[in-house]
């Protein structure tokens, strides 16, 4: 058989390609991770989940997150402008502000052993990351961007890389995207799909004394992340502890909105965030210490994640919307998933697309799950906080919400919320009717 320069070809070393260099590498495998940029290098996706952590500790990378100081993060808050009264409609406890907040101590979680996980500044914990995968015998090389994967050999593959003004080949048995939103091959195979319904936009930055406590119900909620909805239909605000003093704010609308807008990225943010007032004055007081960055264009799906010889994992194979901190959940555990049926293939000595099978399967469902979840959030909004302050359903959302999604059956809320859902679209007369959304995500198109 022909000889190849690695056993395996990893595009792109942010937390997904770097997840699956470790455990390839930790098994044997002789890897090359090639990433475009110099690191450390700024990220948007800031705040973790809980289903990351059973993936660092395989990995063995958790002692070194710990000691890196980023803020633990114990628990989630939603706050509202709006104080009307909403009808109950048979849910117990709820808020008339909308507002609600999750602990994940309340909720055990397999692997999991610890009730926080962290906010993370993704210049440092991708760079953390991505070093542990070279300490556990990966070559890793940034700088090197590449172009694209010729798949016409049959026995290898081979990435033509861009090296400043050099470019070079070099052969593996398969390769792994894990570009990101760049999507190196699901462009190049014609494999992504534009999501029909979300299209969202986001503008963000970093702010210094920013008085995280401004809209927080109690203080133990300080170094939650906040989710402020503003009275903008699709429109909410991140707010996320990067450090004690800098916090990460983030505005996302659905992009039509920026466009109607038609300010600039600036202008844009404060006119939105003036929306609600005292989130506007506290971000007044603090100081901006990071430009205005647009994030767009990001929701998509793709035809195949896996297929001969190669295999699609995090953000390069699937992007949902941000809105429950899911990615670098999902980046991190399809890099687990996938590397699985990539050892398993090695040891078969097969790379057809058929051997990536179980990973395909485990990462849509999980992902579906995901997309519904968000799917609903925005189609009726009020039903996620009634489903968050009712004992009877509290917990399992809770199980979304801290990521748990990759094992067992459908989460018994979803089932529940869909049900609601579909009772509130065909019921004109329903005490919810007037509160659904704009966004509308049929089922049928949760691939
Ligand atoms: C507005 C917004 C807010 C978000 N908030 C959160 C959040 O709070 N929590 C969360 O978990 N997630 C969040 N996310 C999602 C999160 O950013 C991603 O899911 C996560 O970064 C995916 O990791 P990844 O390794 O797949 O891709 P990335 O982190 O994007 O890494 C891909 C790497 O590949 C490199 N690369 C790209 N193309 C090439 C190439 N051709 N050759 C070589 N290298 C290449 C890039 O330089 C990059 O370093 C958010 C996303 C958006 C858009």
């Amino acid at each position: 058989m022909t000889e190849t320069d690695f056993d395996v070809i990893i595009i792109g070393g942010g937390p997904a390609g770097s997840t699956a260099a470790s455990y390839l590498a930790g098994a044997g495998l002789s890897v090359g991770v090639f990433e475009s940029e110099l690191f450390p290098r700024p990220h948007v996706g800031e705040s973790l989940v809980p289903a990351t952590t059973p993936v660092l500790l395989e990995i063995g990378a958790i002692d070194k997150i710990d000691e890196a100081g980023f803020p633990r993060k114990y628990g989630a808050a939603w706050t509202s402008a709006e104080t009307r009264h909403m009808p109950a409609n048979g849910f117990s406890g709820l808020n008339h502000d909308w507002s609600a907040e999750v602990q994940f101590v309340e909720r055990g979680q397999a692997g999991v052993d610890r009730d926080y996980t962290y906010h993370v500044d993704r210049g440092k914990f991708d760079t953390i990351l991505l070093k542990h995968a070279e300490s556990r015998g990966a070559k890793v090389f940034t700088g090197v961007r590449v172009l694209g994967i010729d798949f016409s050999d049959p026995e290898l593959v081979r990435a033509n890389c861009k090296m400043g003004p050099k470019e070079l080949d070099v052969t593996a048995r398969m390769v792994v995207d894990a570009s990101g939103r760049h999507t190196t091959i699901g462009k190049q195979l014609k494999l992504k799909v534009t999501d029909p319904v979300f299209n969202q936009y986001a503008v963000h930055t970093w702010f210094e004394d920013l008085d995280r406590a401004a809209l927080a119900r109690d203080s133990k909620e300080v170094d939650y992340i906040f989710v402020h909805f503003l009275p903008i239909k699709d429109t909410w605000v991140w707010q996320i502890p990067i450090t004690d003093t800098i916090t990460s704010v983030g505005v996302v609308t659905q992009k039509e909105r920026f466009s109607l807008a038609g300010s600039d990225r600036e202008t844009f943010f404060w006119d939105f965030v003036a929306s609600r007032p005292e989130l506007h004055d506290a971000l007044k007081a603090a100081r901006r210490v990071r430009p205005f960055k647009p994030e767009g264009d990001y929701s998509y799906s793709m035809k195949e994640i896996c297929g001969d010889r190669f295999v699609l994992i995090g953000d390069a194979a699937r992007f949902v919307d941000p809105i429950f901190s899911s990615g670098v959940s999902v980046a991190l555990n399809s890099a687990r998933l996938a590397s699985r049926d990539i050892i398993a293939a090695f040891e078969a000595g097969e790379f057809g697309k058929e051997r990536f099978a179980p990973y395909e399967d485990k990462i849509r469902r999980a992902v579906r799950y995901w997309y519904e979840f968000i799917s609903i959030y925005y189609r009726l909004n009020i039903l996620f906080t009634a489903f968050v302050q009712d004992p009877r359903y509290r917990i399992d959302v809770l199980k979304m919400l801290q990521g748990d999604v990759y094992d067992g059956e459908e989460p018994e809320a979803l089932k529940a919320m869909r049900e609601i859902v579909a009772a509130v679209e065909s019921n004109p007369d329903h005490l919810w009717h007037p509160y659904l959304g704009t966004l509308r995500a049929p089922a049928a198109t949760t691939t």
